[in-house]
């Protein structure tokens, strides 16, 4: 057999980097990789491959961390986009010729802004605002705002980052941002969280417009918050467009919008477990989180006939081995979106519930898993235990909710595995419809925006088995999404020059 030496690049010994990298599968570094020439992880070949990949993510990721420093979470996320798009950008040496992940990294524009507002005391408080306008390649900038006290600019550059992959993905027209301040609406009024969104769009309103970039809403921010920032947005420019998503029903919003990221990823899940002939009827199924996500994530796992036995919050979760049926999940709507209430009181309202204060659900016997809280609430601990108690479906509905190391344990153990900017991309989708409907000034009805949702949600899926489906069948997910999502912004920039 031919082998590589040393510093040898596959086109050095006489074949095309395109054959050279069909003829093998690439997982992500930390695991397997299949080699059709020889499977033995001692073979040079092998390990010349691997170490050129790492050579190259080493490479990169040096400079991202020298340049960003401090900012853990957007390490985190370009790290395991780059570490699985690596040996693609390599086989199309275009793309780095264009130096198209350096451009990609580097959001096109970024605002931080000060916010003061006055208290119900009167006392005055100062938060900080943000705004990330990352990539307009296929679009107007799209992504959440996100109002919560750990909000910083790593958080909030980790979350555009990934929105444009989502966004491409979902095959409608939007670029990628995000956009949010530390500002914590927990324990405050009514009153209070208007004057800091009245505060915040003040400033926000100079950068935002509905062909520039349409925030929505994310952790901290819902409908009550979405209808104080367009209610000054309107005042300030005196014109009424569809410059947010998430709006009111009454006032341009989309009918669905609100279940949409929850439903979308029950419905993604459902494709997953279809490509093995599974499905969700009786499956036990545990969800982190009870906002917005977490709560339809619960609904419409329930209507396809499985039991959510989890809810969280960031204290502590229940766990409800009766499962949480359309009754309760009231109860929940009722406690989280009126009340504000917390999570604890569901076993104090239901003796069949336990709570567990400051612990995480990842514990509990299962079948499948739907992360819907944060960042990072999965580490490698936790994923252990999740495989161990039987878990073979792990779909995010949060942003990077498992650490890098968990993602390595559940491709190691070969789940059926989503990350978050394919399963959860359902919520800017139907954002991206409530645009559509805006321009067209029509509504549409709950069956057509649903069954749209669907559609996209099958569609996303179907592209990562494109360009994640490995020789044995299994699919890879997280590189089908990141190859996925990377392509058409890639082929965007490079159509339209070095801007
Ligand atoms: P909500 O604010 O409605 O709910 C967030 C939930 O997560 C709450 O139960 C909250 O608990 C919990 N939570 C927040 N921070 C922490 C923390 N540090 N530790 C433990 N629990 C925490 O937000 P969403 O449901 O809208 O968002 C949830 C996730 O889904 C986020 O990662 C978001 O980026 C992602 N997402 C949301 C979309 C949307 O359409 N809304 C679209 C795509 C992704 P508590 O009340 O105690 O803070």
């Amino acid at each position: 057999m031919r082998q590589y030496g040393l510093g040898r690049t596959p086109k050095s010994v006489g074949i095309s980097p395109k054959k050279y990298l069909l003829n093998t599968v690439f997982l992500p570094l930390e695991i397997n990789l299949c080699c059709p020439i020889n499977k033995d992880k001692n073979n040079i070949i092998y390990n010349q491959i691997m170490a050129n990949i790492e050579a190259e993510v080493n490479e990169f990721m040096t400079k991202i961390i020298a340049k960003n420093p401090g900012e853990s979470e957007f390490h985190q996320a370009v790290k395991e986009v780059v570490t699985s798009l690596m040996p693609y950008i390599i086989e199309n040496p275009k793309y780095k010729t264009a130096k198209i992940l350096e451009r990609m990294a580097e959001p096109e524009r970024t605002i931080i802004f000060r916010v003061p507002w006055m208290d119900d005391k009167g006392n005055i408080q100062i938060n900080r605002g943000f705004r990330i306008e990352m990539n307009s390649a296929i679009g107007p900038y799209k992504g959440g705002l996100r109002f919560h006290p750990t909000v910083n600019l790593g958080v909030l550059k980790f979350l555009a980052f990934e929105q444009v992959l989502k966004n491409s993905l979902t095959t409608l027209p939007m670029g990628g941002g995000k956009g949010g301040s530390d500002f914590d609406p927990k324990g405050k009024s009514d009153a209070e969280v208007m004057r800091f969104c009245q505060s915040f769009m003040t400033e926000l309103q100079r950068h935002i417009g509905p062909d520039t970039d349409v925030p929505a809403g994310d952790i901290g921010v819902g409908g009550r918050e979405i209808g104080y920032l367009f209610g000054q947005y309107k005042r300030l420019r005196n014109e009424f467009t569809g410059v947010l998503t998430g709006k009111g029903l009454g006032w341009g919003g989309s009918l669905i919008r609100p279940e949409a990221t929850g439903y979308g990823v029950v419905y993604f899940a459902a494709e997953m477990l279809a490509t093995q002939g599974k499905d969700f009827n009786g499956k036990t199924v545990l969800v982190s989180g009870s906002g917005n996500v977490a709560q339809y994530a619960v609904q419409k796992a329930t209507q396809l006939g499985a039991k959510v036995v989890t809810m969280s919050d960031s204290n502590g979760y229940i766990y409800d081995a009766d499962g949480i049926d359309a009754e309760k999940f009231a109860y929940v709507q009722e406690l989280k979106n009126v009340r504000r209430g917390r999570i604890k009181e569901y076993a104090d309202k239901y003796p069949s519930a336990k709570y567990f204060e400051g612990e995480r659900p990842w514990g509990v016997k299962a079948d499948i898993a739907l992360p819907c809280a944060t960042q990072n609430e999965i580490n490698e601990e936790d994923a252990k235990k999740l495989i161990a108690n039987g878990i073979f479906c792990i779909a995010e509905g949060a942003n990077m909710p498992s650490t890098n190391e968990a993602i390595a344990v559940y491709q190691k153990a070969r789940i059926l595995y989503a990350p978050g900017k394919a399963s959860n991309a359902g919520g800017v989708a139907t954002s991206g419809l409530e645009m559509t409907q805006n321009s067209e000034r029509l509504a549409w009805t709950r069956e057509e925006v649903d069954a749209k949702l669907h559609q996209i949600m099958i569609g996303i899926h179907n592209t990562c088995v494109k360009y994640g489906k490995e020789a044995d069948g299994h699919i890879d997910y997280v590189k089908g999404a990141n190859i996925g999502g990377f392509v058409k912004v890639a082929d965007a920039m490079m159509d339209q020059g070095l801007v």
